[in-house]
């Protein structure tokens, strides 16, 4: 049985890459979208937003003396080619699914609403939505957010590399210890680097709980839709 019906599910694109750093791992990539089968095969109604680190980041670009609204539209467009590599990732496993831009680009995406996304995951496509927020000093954690609240997921699944959220970083501070639930506040008053703040607060303002988890471990996404413990939930 699956805990909940509709989710967004946000996806790192440096995770994309695997070990290497930059660019699309394959292996990776197959193994999020038969992740992403495995629930579909159970119901679930999934809306996707991935984001585009692997490739290119407007802050880091304006850093080497980008432009950054510039760097920003490189970084939008960099979610773009990853969400048609989960696309086709998805089609060569048989799940139906259809990429909405935030920024106008036909053909490669209809142009995203909330009524067409939401009529996609009736009909049992998976919605991939490209492009962030269409807005550059965004990031996809706040794209996802936005997208959640406004396909009115039950739940945002930030798949992750780490189990959770820590005290502190993991990767860093082998002291750190893992919330199995913490509220919003909680996260914006320690100023754990779960999501960024503004992509916290929307979340709270509008009711929408998320639960961070290891995607890069197969098997974990189905096992968070059973209701398994494996992470951290925030909500209220
Ligand atoms: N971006 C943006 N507006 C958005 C979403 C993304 O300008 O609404 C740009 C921004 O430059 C960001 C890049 O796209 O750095 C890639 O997204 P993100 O850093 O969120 O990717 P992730 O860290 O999840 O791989």
């Amino acid at each position: 049985m699956a805990k909940y019906k509709r989710i967004l599910l946000k996806l790192s694109g440096e995770s994309l890459a695997a070990g290497n750093g930059t660019g699309i791992d394959t292996n990776r990539l197959n193994e999020y979208a038969q992740q992403i089968k495995e629930i579909h095969d159970l119901g679930v109604e999934i809306a996707i937003v991935i984001g585009g680190g692997n490739i290119f980041r407007g802050l880091a670009g304006a850093g080497k003396g980008f432009d950054r609204v510039k760097g920003d539209q490189m970084g939008m467009c960099a979610t773009v080619i990853n969400s048609l590599a989960l696309s086709s990732a998805l089609d060569a496993c048989g799940v139906s699914n259809q990429v909405l831009t935030a920024i106008r680009m036909e053909p490669i995406g209809e142009f995203y609403t909330k009524w067409k996304a939401i009529a996609a995951l009736r009909e049992g496509r998976v919605v991939i939505c490209a492009a962030g927020t269409g807005s550059p000093y965004f990031t996809t954690d706040t794209g996802s957010s936005l997208r959640g609240v406004e396909v009115e997921a039950d739940v945002m699944l930030k798949g992750t590399r780490v189990d959770g959220v820590y005290t502190a970083d993991p990767e860093k501070d082998p002291k750190a210890e893992k919330f199995s639930e913490i509220s919003y506040d909680e996260v914006l008053r320690r100023n754990l680097r779960v999501m960024d703040t503004s992509a916290i607060a929307m979340c709270r303002e509008n009711g929408l709980p998320i639960y961070v988890f290891n995607m890069d471990v197969v098997g974990n996404l189905k096992r968070v839709i059973e209701g398994e413990d494996i992470g951290t939930l925030v909500h209220p």
